[in-house]
C-alpha cells in the first residue's frame, strides 16, 4: 500500500474573504512549470526571484489582436508601446511580428533606433521632447505626435532651421465617456483647441500633417468608448478634408485595452471582465467604416496596444521566506519579491499559485514582500494552501509595466528569462549586482 504524505493536524478560523458573483473560489490552480520547464529548475538555474516571459504567448497574443482588426478593416498597423516593456528582446519579438515602435521619451526613441526600427516607423508620443531629440526625429522622418502648443512652436522653429517638413500628428483628448478624462495630454476636441492646432499647423505650411491621435486611458473595459473616440477623430478628418482638401493618412487610437488581470477590489475576475480583441476591433472599425470618410480616403488604423499584448506572457517566480501569524490570527506569508519589482500589485489582484499542492486545506493569507516597508503587500488576501519556507509561488500576468517601472529600492533587480518557442530559456536581462549599482556612483576625494 502506498504511504500517504503526513499532514500535521491544525485548527483554523474559517475566513474565506468575500465571495464573488459566482461564490467563493474553491479550486486552487497549481503551476508546476512554465512552458514545460519546472519552476524549480528555472529558479535553480537563474535565481529567485525571477521574471519569466513566454515568447509563444507574446506571439500568439499579438497575432490574435492583429487578426481581430485586419479581418474587419483593410489597413491596420500595430506600434509596440515601449514603456509597457522595453527589454530589447521583447521589443524585437513585436518588431518581428510587424509592429512599429511607439515611444514617449528620448531614451525610448534611442532604444527603438538601436533595435533597428526605421525612423519612419517610430511614433514619438509624450509631453516632453527636447529640441535635440526632436531634431533627430525630424531628420529620421519619424511620426511626431504633438502634445501642446509650445511643442508646436518649437517644431516650427526646427522646421525652418533644418529646412525639413516634419511628419506630425496631434494628440487629441476628448470626452469618450471615460472619467476622469485624460485631458492633460494633447489638444482638447470639445473646446476647439484641436481645431486651433490643426489650423496653425496647416496654415503654416511647415508640416506634413499625417495623422490624428488619441489615447483615452488605460485598462478601458468599455469598447464603446473607443467607438466614440474613433468617430470623433473621423469627423475631424472629414472636416479637414473639406476645409483644406488635405487627406489625413492615419488615425491612431492609442492603447488602453484591458488585460486579463483582475483590478484590485473588482467584483468580477479580469478573465471574465476584460473585453476580447474582437469587441474592441468591432467598436473601432465600425466607427471608421460608418463615418463620412470617403472610401478612397480610408486612413491607416494605428493601434498602440501595450498591456493587453504582454501582461499574460510574464510570470514572477518567487520563494517563500517565512510564515507568520498576525496578531489577529490571520495567516501571512513573506516572499522574496516585493512591490519594488511588482509595481502592478498596487492595481491588480495578481493570481498567485503554488507549484505543488498535496492538501485540500486552504486559508485566507496575506502575502508580503521582503521590503522593510508597510506598503509592501503583494496580495492583501488570497486563498492559499499551507506553504513552507523555501516553497515556490508563481505570480501570474506580470508582463506589462513591471519590467519598466521596477525600482532599485532596498534590493536589486533580478534576472529576466525569455522562454523561446522551442521551450529553451534565455537570459534577456541579467540580475543586477552590487557592482552594477556602484558603477554609477562616485566618491568625492575628501570621502575616500
Ligand atoms: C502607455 C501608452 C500606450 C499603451 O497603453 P496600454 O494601456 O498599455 O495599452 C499607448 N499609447 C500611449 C500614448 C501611451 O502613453
Amino acid at each position: 500500500m502506498e504511504k500517504l504524505p503526513f499532514e500535521r493536524p491544525f485548527i483554523k478560523k474559517v475566513s474565506t474573504g468575500l465571495p464573488a458573483k459566482f461564490g467563493s473560489k474553491k479550486r486552487i490552480e497549481v503551476i508546476p512549470d512554465i512552458e514545460g520547464i519546472p519552476v524549480s529548475h528555472l529558479m535553480a538555474d537563474y535565481g529567485s526571484p525571477l521574471f519569466v516571459l513566454s515568447e509563444s504567448t507574446i506571439r500568439k497574443t499579438i497575432r490574435e489582436a492583429r487578426s481581430a482588426f485586419s479581418t474587419r478593416y483593410p489597413k491596420v498597423q500595430f506600434a509596440w508601446s515601449y514603456k509597457t516593456n522595453y527589454l530589447d528582446a521583447v521589443c524585437r519579438i513585436f518588431h518581428q511580428e510587424g509592429s512599429w515602435a511607439e515611444v514617449v521619451s528620448a531614451f525610448e526613441y534611442e532604444k527603438a533606433i538601436l533595435n533597428g526600427v526605421p525612423g519612419t516607423r517610430i511614433i514619438f508620443n509624450g509631453p516632453e521632447k527636447s529640441p535635440s531629440i526632436l531634431e533627430k526625429a525630424i531628420m529620421n522622418n519619424s511620426l511626431i505626435h504633438i502634445d501642446h502648443f509650445d511643442e508646436l512652436y518649437a517644431l516650427m522653429e526646427l522646421s525652418r532651421k533644418l529646412e525639413r517638413k516634419p511628419r506630425v500628428a496631434i494628440r487629441i483628448n476628448l470626452d469618450a465617456g471615460i472619467y476622469p478624462q485624460w485631458d492633460r495630454f494633447g489638444f482638447n476636441f470639445e473646446n476647439g483647441e484641436a481645431w486651433e492646432a490643426i489650423n496653425r499647423i496647416l496654415l503654416s505650411g511647415l508640416f506634413d500633417l499625417a495623422g490624428l491621435h488619441t489615447h483615452i486611458g488605460t485598462y478601458i473595459t468599455t469598447p464603446s468608448a473607443y467607438r466614440t473616440a474613433t468617430a470623433k477623430l473621423a469627423s475631424l478628418m472629414v472636416e479637414i478634408q473639406h476645409k483644406y482638401n488635405h487627406t489625413i493618412g492615419y488615425i491612431d487610437v492609442g492603447g488602453g485595452f484591458a488585460s486579463k488581470n483582475t483590478l484590485r477590489g473588482s467584483y468580477l475576475q479580469g478573465y471574465d471582465a476584460a473585453p476580447s480583441f474582437d469587441e474592441y476591433a468591432d467598436a473601432i472599425t465600425s466607427a471608421l467604416i460608418n463615418s463620412q470618410i470617403k472610401p478612397e480616403h480610408l486612413p491607416l488604423l494605428i493601434l498602440e496596444t501595450g498591456r493587453a499584448l504582454v501582461d499574460d506572457a510574464g510570470s514572477l517566480l518567487t520563494t517563500v521566506s517565512a510564515n507568520k501569524r498576525l496578531s489577529n490570527g490571520h495567516r501571512a506569508v513573506i516572499i522574496d519579491a516585493g512591490v519594488n519589482l511588482l509595481f502592478t500589485a498596487f492595481w491588480y489582484d495578481h493570481n498567485v499559485a503554488p507549484t505543488t499542492m498535496n492538501t485540500d486545506n486552504t486559508e485566507e493569507t496575506t502575502i508580503y514582500g521582503p521590503l522593510c516597508m508597510n506598503i509592501d503587500v503583494i496580495r492583501p488576501a488570497v486563498i492559499l494552501p499551507p506553504v513552507k519556507k523555501g516553497d515556490h509561488l508563481v505570480i501570474q500576468r506580470v508582463g506589462a509595466y513591471n519590467m519598466t517601472q521596477w525600482l532599485q529600492f532596498i534590493s536589486m533587480r533580478p534576472s529576466v528569462v525569455l522562454i523561446d518557442i522551442n521551450n529553451k530559456p534565455h537570459i534577456i536581462r541579467k540580475a543586477e549586482t552590487v557592482e552594477t549599482i556602484r558603477q554609477q556612483e562616485q566618491i568625492p576625494e575628501h570621502l575616500q
